[in-house]
């Protein structure tokens, strides 16, 4: 598949591919495969992914799950039947054989093993999290790119600390998330930030990619600092009136992300 030019040298780095299987309307179920066996993040859908997985003739070897929604988890029960013994991580008991918790290490023993750590990132829902490792982080509805996921169960608080947690992370770190959000996310951003050049040039690239049927995604975080509101409450020059230019970064958070919710 046609992929942005973000990853390449990363992914040559880990000799491992990295590669999304579209799902539904937007969302991106993530394959990292060696060729012969596949990993694969969130299948919201199983027969999508038992069709990829034929077509490049892959063997399922393991699911990650980041949370507990239909689109992340619907696939997992036909594939764990299609599948003969795949390993499935996750944070849920009832869908899992690994039951994993925040801190873990989790090995994935494909042609190049791969380490991934285990963050709890609570906010979207209460029990999220996230796989970080390899220079990659596997982020389902947490951060989108230039967004972030709705605050369905946990409290403002809790989301604007989880997203805190992935901005401390390596800038160069690659974000792969599980929705196709970008271009409503500018669009939402540029009303907030509208003299943002970066923000401008980010908008001009994706609607190309869009344009040509190609993901926005994976994004580098270190220019998702520079783009993504979300991530730049404590910096952002507001253009949001006089009343919050005396509020909190988290205030700010709350703010605009509610203002998105009715974009
Ligand atoms: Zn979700
Ligand atoms: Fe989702």
């Amino acid at each position: 598949m046609v992929r942005n030019d973000v990853d390449v040298k990363l992914i040559r780095n880990i000799m491992n591919t990295i590669e999304p299987i579209k799902a539904f309307t937007d969302n991106y179920i993530w394959c990292i495969h060696d060729n012969t066996n596949a990993v694969i993040v969130d299948p919201g859908d199983a027969e999508v992914v038992i069709r990829y997985l034929n077509s490049k003739k892959l063997n399922l070897k393991a699911i990650l799950v980041t949370h507990k929604h239909a689109d992340h988890i619907g696939g997992v029960s036909a594939l764990k039947k299609q599948y003969n013994g795949v390993q499935i991580y996750s944070l849920l008991p009832e869908i899992a054989t690994h039951l994993i918790s925040n801190g873990d290490s989790i090995k994935i023993d494909l042609a190049n093993c791969m380490t991934f750590k285990i963050i709890a990132l609570p906010g979207h829902t209460l029990d999220h999290i996230a796989f970080y490792g390899n220079g990659i982080l596997f982020c389902g509805d947490t951060l989108f790119s230039v967004g972030c996921g709705r605050v369905f169960e946990g409290t403002y608080e809790q989301m604007y600390q989880s997203l805190m947690l992935i901005r401390a992370l390596d800038d160069d770190t690659l974000l792969y998330p599980a929705h196709e959000y970008t271009l409503k996310n500018i669009k939402f951003a540029r009303t907030i930030e509208p003299q943002n050049n970066t923000l401008t040039q980010y908008y001009i690239k994706c609607l190309d990619l869009v344009a040509k049927n190609i993901p926005t995604l994976p994004i580098k975080l270190g220019l998702e600092k520079l783009i993504n509101p979300f991530l730049r409450c404590d910096v952002l020059e507001l253009k949001l009136g006089p009343a919050l230019i005396k509020c909190s970064p988290l205030e700010i958070f709350t703010h605009i992300r509610i203002l998105r919710n009715g974009f």
